[in-house]
């Protein structure tokens, strides 16, 4: 699948680039008592790679419904490039989208799956068939238009279900979790290929996942939600980083969460006491509560010689438990468990003197959150 798959034929003198803004204002979902989305306040900018990420129930698939217009919000404001589009229907909303489950019509085959997108927005017929093989073929596709869903891989089905949501040229593209069936290889294969589509066609995506390493793959910006609201967001490096809370910090990964009491606060910088680990300058983003950690990834932790001027302290090796790729330490340190992670290729390279251990971070790498839970 290349960048040039879909033609743009449709689309003239090309304002595409500018096309294919979604906004949500104040949107909500209720379903009787059951709020599914919260107020959501959401912008997707033209051309940008947008992640809504959250575990299971927190209202992604949801909002991408009501962006599509397959459900009716209970309050708020959908709009698509500026225009407020409540009250029309899916076709009419020029939006191209891949359900979880593919939503391809088993009695047709994959040609007429594709072609069935054009039909219901009234191309002639002989030019729906030639578009739709273009689109099929170059997704890899061309010789299998024949086959039913049933005759197809769930990769190529997938392939199929994203042909058909393109082949229109929509301003924008909505995928709910459409690598949740596939294998780990040929789903990294195929967010390789939908990245690459993306930046080549430069339309804008709005993408569902509860897969936190998918969403830092692919994204642009991750909108962290849950209990149908947003909880942070962010580019990727900044939302992993750069945690507001214990909660988003350890639904993206492994971290140290270390409680702390906050000293001083100034701007970008706080300094916190961290208990037996001592005074620590780390990165404040601001977030307020009544209780706080402070985060540090374990690929942050890095063993030292010796302490220091901050951020330093003597650790005691627990245990190290080789994963492959990387080699994961336990360790305790100021009265604290720590987990440390290095590649096991720099393993050979760390010096222990007289058995004496010592571990620390770059400040910039330790955030500031507040405790939730
Ligand atoms: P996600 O896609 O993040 O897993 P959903 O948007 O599917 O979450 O669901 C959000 C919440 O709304 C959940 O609590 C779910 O049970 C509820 N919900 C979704 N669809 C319906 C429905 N048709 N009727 C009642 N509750 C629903
Ligand atoms: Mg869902």
């Amino acid at each position: 699948m290349t960048a040039s798959v879909i033609s743009r034929e449709s689309v003239p003198g090309t304002g595409r680039a500018a096309q294919g803004a979604i906004e949500l204002r104040r949107v909500s979902k209720h379903y009787g008592d059951v709020v599914a989305v919260d107020q959501l306040d959401l912008t997707v900018q033209p051309g940008e790679f947008v992640t809504l990420l959250g575990p299971s129930g927190s209202g992604k698939t949801t909002t991408m419904m009501m962006v599509a217009g397959f459900e009716e919000h209970t309050a708020g404001t959908v709009l698509i490039d500026a225009k407020p589009v409540d009250t029309l229907p899916p076709r009419d909303r020029n939006l191209g989208v891949v359900f979880q489950n593919y939503a391809l019509f088993p009695h047709m085959s994959a040609l007429e799956n594709v072609e069935f997108a054009l039909r219901m927005r009234k191309v002639p017929r002989a030019e729906r068939r030639r578009r739709a093989e273009v689109a099929l073929d170059r997704v890899g596709l061309g010789k299998m238009g024949g086959r039913k869903p049933r005759q197809l891989s769930g990769g190529q089905q997938q392939r199929v279900a994203l042909a058909r949501a393109l082949v229109f040229n929509p301003a924008a593209l909505l995928l709910d979790e459409p690598m949740a069936a596939l294998d780990k290889r040929l789903r990294e294969q195929m967010q390789e290929e939908i990245k690459t589509l993306q930046k080549g066609l430069g339309i804008t995506v709005l993408f569902v996942t509860h897969d936190q390493d998918e969403a830092m793959a692919m994204s642009d910006r991750i909108v962290v939600m849950r209990d149908g609201k947003i909880v942070q967001s962010g580019p990727p490096e900044e939302v992993y980083n750069h945690p507001l809370t214990d909660w988003v910090a350890s639904f993206l990964g492994d971290t140290n969460l270390i409680p702390c009491t906050v000293v001083e606060r100034n701007g970008e910088e706080a300094v916190v006491d961290l208990g037996g680990l001592g005074l620590a300058r780390v990165r404040d983003r601001g977030a307020s509560g009544e209780n706080y950690a402070v985060s540090i990834r374990p690929e942050h932790l890095k063993f030292r010689t010796r302490a220091s001027a901050d951020n330093g302290c003597a650790a005691t090796l627990v245990s190290s438990t080789n994963l492959g790729a990387t080699v994961r330490h336990r360790l305790t340190a100021g009265g604290h468990e720590l987990q440390l992670r290095e590649l096991s290729s720099d393993r050979a390279e760390r010096l222990v003197p007289d058995g004496e251990l010592w571990v620390g971070w770059d400040a910039d790498k330790a955030q500031l959150l507040v405790l939730e839970s």
